[in-house]
């Protein structure tokens, strides 16, 4: 894709800073970290979301990223990491080309992750049933 800025990344044609690469995967830094070694973890080929990408990527990208992680932790003294991926513009997808974040965390950074709120009572096993017939059909 001529016009994905990560497919350009992928291909050498622009420059980031690249932290490991496997047969279909590369990790690089991202531009704008919310802590230094905030990694991005991307398939070389263009898929958009994951839910185009194919199994055996999918994995490598979880082999990786699980590997940026201990290095994370071992070379930037992280405490913790998350791991994320935004799907689709509705979700905060920017660049629609899939990829993972991995991003090192610390006791006193400060950050929440998303608010919660509760299941209006019976909803909750409504929205189980819901979600089981599509994918068990039961
Ligand atoms: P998204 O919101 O799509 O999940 O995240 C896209 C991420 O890509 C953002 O965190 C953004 O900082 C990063 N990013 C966007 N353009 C570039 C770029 O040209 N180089 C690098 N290294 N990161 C980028
Ligand atoms: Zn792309």
């Amino acid at each position: 894709m001529i016009n994905c800025i990560f497919c350009r990344i992928a291909s050498g044609q622009a420059p980031a800073a690249a932290v490991l690469e496997t047969p279909g995967v590369l990790a690089f830094l991202d531009i704008a970290p919310v802590h230094y070694g905030h990694t991005l973890v991307i398939p070389k080929e263009h898929y958009p979301t994951l839910l185009e990408l194919p199994d055996d990527l999918w994995r490598e990208m979880g082999m990786v990223s699980r590997r940026v992680a201990q290095a994370l932790r071992t070379t930037l003294e992280a405490q913790g990491f998350n791991i994320g991926m935004n799907n689709f513009e509705a979700a905060g997808q920017a660049v629609p080309h899939a990829h993972l974040h991995v991003i090192p965390r610390y006791f006193q950074d400060g950050l929440h992750l998303f608010p919660q709120k509760s299941y209006r009572p019976g909803n909750l096993e409504k929205t189980a049933a819901r979600l089981r017939q599509v994918l068990t059909g039961g």
